[in-house]
């Protein structure tokens, strides 16, 4: 980790020429690399040695960038992959296998919880979801002698709720589990997990980190403060024999480093899901901005939380940086300075209302996305959730009205103006 203040990482972090070199990361397009003589390449293959030698498996670029996000978020070791889906997905099944459990968070993005709900079932891996809010107590009963991992999102993807990590973090160490962290709306800008008891966190970079809806990616960052060989028994893939490298054990050889190098040299070699260094390399110009971009964007999403709020066709706003929100105290404690620009809001009208109000918005558009420069708005009901009566809506959380607003960093006061004229047609 540099010393380096936030700021100055995003900029100079993960790269550093020597003389000579190219000022600006430069885009490794290879998928190979050359060696002299085939002993060498030999010992890459056996971990014997560090280096390049397939993209699948490690790549300059990717692993510049990977080591920007990792000192941003004060880490240990990181890698990139091909998306959010992908980081979430190998973060559990590192350490997870068939017969295996784990405890997740029900306030979670859709697709984490199809992921872990469903997909990761498929494989045999359990998970049972625990109200964010739950007592110290309901959370410590969801455990099981099987549990491998406790999972939640900083900010929940729509919901909004704001996870109280130390509580989280001290529930899963009290069961010998680690706690993963998925840090996507926060962004280390706002919100450190690690600083509060989190072992690992995942990011979808397609969001604010790209910051510019330009490229699909994800990371993984491990702090390397679990200790895995403490409780052996429970992660036999980390502490016993890998066969297929000859019997290395990662925590033996690789210490804090075991996880994301087991992560890499297993999971990305026999699953592939790599981020392209050309997407990596966009990622990295996105992450130079990124502490100039999320103050704007929590700035311009209260004022909007706050316009709203005063409008009388609105019946709801949730904005956890906004006094009177559910969230409020745990928002100022985790991000003092700002938690990030999605907020949601409802109309007395309804589901009719919404959609109304959306049709008439000019500059915002509806788009399936969140977390970029342009601002954007989903209704759920009619779009993600569109099979669904309302009663079913209800059930799944989902309240027929609600309008996911992803506030951009356009001027607060044309934000504010289409939102006026878009709710005078209501
Ligand atoms: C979008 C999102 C994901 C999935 O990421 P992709 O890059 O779309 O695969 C995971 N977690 C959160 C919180 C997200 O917002």
């Amino acid at each position: 980790m540099s010393d380096y203040r936030i700021e100055t990482k995003c900029i100079q972090s993960g790269y550093t020429p020597k003389n000579g070199e190219p000022r600006v990361l430069p885009i490794y397009q290879s998928t190979t690399f050359k060696y002299d003589d085939s002993d060498q390449m030999g010992k890459l293959f056996d971990l014997e040695a560090s280096g390049y030698f397939y993209t699948r498996l490690q790549n300059p670029t990717n692993d510049a960038v990977a080591a920007k996000i990792c000192d941003m978020e004060g880490g240990y070791a990181a890698m990139l992959t091909s998306s959010g889906q992908a980081a979430n997905f190998y973060a559990i099944m590192n350490i997870a296998e068939a017969g295996d459990h784990i405890i997740c968070s029900s306030a979670v993005y859709g697709g984490t919880y199809n992921l872990y709900a469903h997909t990761i079932r498929k494989m045999g891996i359990q998970a049972t979801f625990v109200d964010p809010d739950c007592t110290p107590e309901e959370l410590d009963a969801a455990f099981r002698e099987n549990t491998k991992a406790v999972v939640g999102e900083t900010i929940a993807n729509p919901a909004l709720t704001v996870l109280d990590i130390e509580k989280f973090a001290k529930a899963a160490h009290a069961h010998g589990v680690p706690l993963i962290v998925d840090n996507t709306f926060a962004t280390p800008i706002n919100c450190r997990p690690f600083e509060w008891g989190a072992d690992i966190v995942t990011h979808s970079t397609t969001k604010y980190m790209d910051g510019h809806a330009s490229c699909v990616g994800g990371a993984i960052v491990d702090s390397g403060n679990f200790d895995w060989t403490k409780y052996a028994d429970k992660f036999p893939g980390l502490t016993t024999p890998d066969e297929t490298y000859h019997g290395l054990v990662y925590t033996e050889r690789f210490g804090k480093g075991a996880y994301i190098t087991k992560a890499t040299s297993q999971m990305m070699r026999d699953l592939g899901s790599i981020q392209s260094p050309q997407n990596a390399f966009l990622l990295n110009i996105g992450l130079e901005t990124l502490h100039l971009r999320m103050p704007r964007h929590c700035e311009n999403a209260l004022k909007a939380a706050e316009f709203l709020k005063s409008q009388e066709k609105v019946a709801w706003v949730n904005c956890p940086s906004m006094e009177g929100d559910k969230y409020y105290d745990l928002a100022k404690k985790y991000m003092p300075n700002g938690t990030c620009g999605v907020i949601t809001f409802g109309l007395k009208g309804g589901r009719d209302a919404a959609v109304k109000m959306m049709d008439s918005l000019k500059m915002i558009a509806i788009v399936t996305h969140v977390a970029d420069a342009r601002s954007c708005v989903l209704h759920p009901a009619s779009h993600t959730h569109r099979q669904m009566n309302d009663k079913e809506l209800l059930e799944a959380g989902v309240q027929p009205d609600l309008i996911r607003f992803s506030v951009g960093i356009e001027n607060i006061d044309d934000i504010i103006d289409d939102l006026k004229q878009a709710l005078e047609a209501v």
